[in-house]
């Protein structure tokens, strides 16, 4: 489950993301009382069993059972508010009711691996990458957007309203670039090519963790802005990751 917010009386509005219907939002009413029979099931970030009737406006949840509650992950600050920042990301980068599969799947293994003891870093990193590229923008790694050419080790920079690498000599062309390390380049790279639990094993230092966190933060912000108009989101996102609840 992605988020909740409360509607009429006791009801309760919640956004999930499912592996075959994608992002849906479903009311549950009465979730609010305290011996609601669904409520308790519906936690955010919960793996949840849902049984749907159609609704009105909203499909209703007639049935709701918690099939993973990922207590670990909950119970450690750091943890949480990156399970929490990776489902408002995937809340605003999905379309409603649009089957999305592999997002389903890469979720489910953030959170897996948050609950678990890989380290929370290259999970966000990964996780960001994976949902450029599922949303058509899979930054260019290899090459300058200006010009075209192969990329030469340690003269290269990223342009993130371009959507990835240019090199030194095109700067001036590219707009707003930020700088892009021989290391944090190699990290993209190996990330584009490797599967969650390979990409996850690295382990990344505070400061090549902060230069990948800006670079994926501003391609990001490129997306949501050009597909959803949603401006100002992402400093809400940052802002989550800053501040544990
Ligand atoms: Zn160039």
């Amino acid at each position: 489950m992605l988020r909740a917010f409360p509607v009429l009386e006791a009801d309760r509005l919640v956004v999930v993301l499912t592996p075959s219907l994608g992002k849906l939002k479903v009311t549950v009413r009465g979730a609010r009382r305290i011996k609601s029979r669904l409520g308790g099931h519906l936690d955010v970030l919960n793996r949840v069993n849902l049984t749907l009737a159609l609704g009105h406006r909203f499909d209703v949840v007639t049935g709701a059972e918690s099939a993973e509650s990922f207590a670990s992950l909950k119970g450690d600050l750091d943890r949480l508010a990156a399970a929490l920042y990776l489902c408002e990301l995937v809340d605003g980068l999905l379309p409603e009711a649009a089957p999305h599969p592999a997002a389903y799947g890469l979720l489910l293994a953030a959170l897996r691996a948050l609950d678990g003891e890989v380290a929370p870093e290259s999970v966000l990193r990964y996780v960001e990458l994976r949902l450029l590229d599922d949303s058509g923008y899979m930054p260019e790694l290899q090459r300058c957007l200006v010009c075209g050419k192969e990329l030469e080790a340690g003269h290269h920079r990223y342009a993130p309203a371009l959507g990835g690498t240019v090199d030194d000599r095109c700067v001036v062309a590219a707009g707003r670039v930020l700088p892009l390390s021989v290391d944090a380049l190699k990290v993209l790279r190996h990330f584009a090519r490797s599967d969650f639990a390979e990409a996850t094993r690295l382990h990344l230092a505070p400061e090549l963790d902060a230069e990948l966190e800006g670079i994926l933060g501003f391609s990001l912000q490129h997306v949501l802005e050009r597909e959803m108009g949603t401006a100002g989101f992402i400093e809400h996102l940052r802002t989550l990751r800053r501040r544990p609840p």
